[in-house]
């Protein structure tokens, strides 16, 4: 049958391709594994592996920079946690990267020089330190993003490439310019522009605030991040977490500096896309957002927050009454259903209320990849029992929020119009799959294979010709 190409609202096309070229721990279960990985893949400069995640090690603990040292003591090594808020460094990258014991602390960030772990803004004192990707490697990461969304029947994505690398944006934008223009990428891209203030502002007097690039690529919202993640425990609660009491996570910024970056793409007519986890960084910046828009008195924006996972229900109506929108991710659960419980205990019935967001507010689905898989089908699947695929057995994390088939493709499609900038969907962007979406057993869904994507009236993928 024929259905809407997919629109995925928030996700890292750069760091999509990027992940694809690093090595996958993904699927280790302990740390044991991620050795053994790391242990075949030894380069000879630095080695760099992703999606490590503590809640599948047998070990039941985190990974430290002394695991990584019975790999190697000679070679630098990185690792980040699949929420992307994590990384774990050995000491010949701390040494490269200049940090000792006497480093000083970062603010909205952490890191401890004793084990080699640094998580939210701490992150940078190693990653400005990894190689930098040349214009050719640029190219390599978006064009084989590109190929994983086409084949996953995704047209139109909302992506945060900015920060991936410490490069300037314009790099970026270049980049994707000569790559649409020699046609070797074809998803259309609203760039969710995740840029520190003071490169934000070089953005503005630059004339690129809300600029279309060309018919496929245009600037969008500001990208903010206000807290972590859950699994790292470095979103911000309005209570400690229950595993860890006296931790309420991380807030990346004051009131006042949220406030200010708010309000300064509020007045220049911009749209902001805030990543808010615990509910005290929703919190945070549903008070920024309101104090800017009774300055600005903007009546069609389209703020929105992004994630939303611990959304109290007054909080949910407090962003209706403000009109704040919520780009939201159901694939989360697939990894998360093992660990809410632990983090929020009882507050784990205020998480995920995605149905109820979608009664209230402008509710759109994505997939935060390469944080979690960018399959469409698997995100529908989450959506529709709130069960997880990596953990089959464990029972639907909410089973009153479960969305219906209709409702969760709306969710993909219709709704996230507006954080994409249209008005309505474009006929000439579909994908054909082989099954009928309505009436096939639900367990099914998440196997559902494309056959063709099109963009444009043009096929773009073809699952019988492989490559194009
Ligand atoms: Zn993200």
């Amino acid at each position: 049958m024929k259905l809407p190409g997919f629109i995925d609202s928030h996700l890292h096309m750069l760091g999509l391709g990027y992940y694809a070229s690093l090595i996958d721990l993904s699927q280790a279960k302990s740390i044991k594994e991620v050795q053994d990985i790391l242990r075949n893949n030894m380069p000879n400069n630095i080695l760099i592996g992703r999606g490590w995640n503590q809640d599948q090690f047998q070990e039941n603990r985190i990974i430290t920079k002394h695991d990584l040292h019975k790999v190697s003591t000679e070679i630098p090594i990185v690792i980040t946690r699949a929420c992307g808020h994590v990384l774990v460094a050995n000491d010949k990258m701390m040494e490269i990267a200049g940090i000792d014991i006497s480093t000083r602390k970062v603010s909205g960030g952490d890191f401890s020089y004793t084990n080699g772990i640094f998580s939210e803004k701490a992150l940078g004192l190693i990653t400005d330190h990894l190689p930098k990707p040349t214009k050719n490697h640029l190219k390599k990461y978006f064009i084989k993003a590109n190929q994983i969304l086409l084949k996953n029947g995704i047209t139109s994505i909302a992506s945060d490439d900015f920060c991936v690398f410490d490069i300037p944006y314009n790099d970026i934008i270049e980049v994707l310019k000569e790559l649409y223009k020699e046609d070797l990428i074809q998803v259309k891209i609203t760039e969710q522009v995740n840029l520190p203030k003071s490169q934000f502002i070089d953005f503005l007097n630059n004339g690129y605030a809300n600029k279309k690039i060309n018919e496929k690529l245009k600037m969008g919202p500001l990208k903010i991040l206000a807290d972590g993640s859950l699994g790292g425990r470095t979103a911000y609660l309005s209570e400690p977490y229950a595993d860890d009491k006296n931790n309420y996570g991380i807030n990346t910024f004051s009131d006042k500096e949220l406030f200010d970056l708010v309000h300064l793409a509020d007045k220049n007519n911009i749209d902001v896309a805030i990543h808010t986890i615990g509910d005290q960084a929703t919190q945070q910046a549903i008070d920024a957002i309101k104090k800017s828009l009774e300055i600005t008195k903007r009546e069609n924006h389209n703020h929105a927050l992004v994630h939303a996972q611990l959304t109290r229900k007054d909080q949910i109506l407090e962003m209706q009454k403000y009109n704040i929108g919520a780009i939201v991710q159901p694939i989360f659960i697939n990894t998360d259903i093992k660990i809410v419980d632990k983090r929020l205990g009882e507050r784990k019935n205020n998480a995920y209320l995605f149905k109820t967001m979608d009664e209230f507010l402008d509710l759109g689905f994505s997939t935060d990849a390469p944080v979690e898989s960018v399959n469409p089908f698997y995100n529908l699947y989450s959506a529709l029992t709130y069960k997880s695929i990596k953990y089959p057995n464990l029972p639907s994390l909410n089973k009153g929020q479960c969305f219906s088939v209709k409702q969760a493709l709306k969710a993909y499609t219709v709704n996230n119009l507006k954080y994409i900038y249209l008005d309505k969907l474009d006929e000439s962007d579909y994908i054909i799959i082989e099954e009928d979406i309505f009436s096939l057993e639900v367990e099914r869904i998440k196997d559902i294979k494309v056959k063709q994507t099109i963009i444009n009236g043009k096929i773009v993928y073809n699952q019988d010709k492989k490559t194009l």
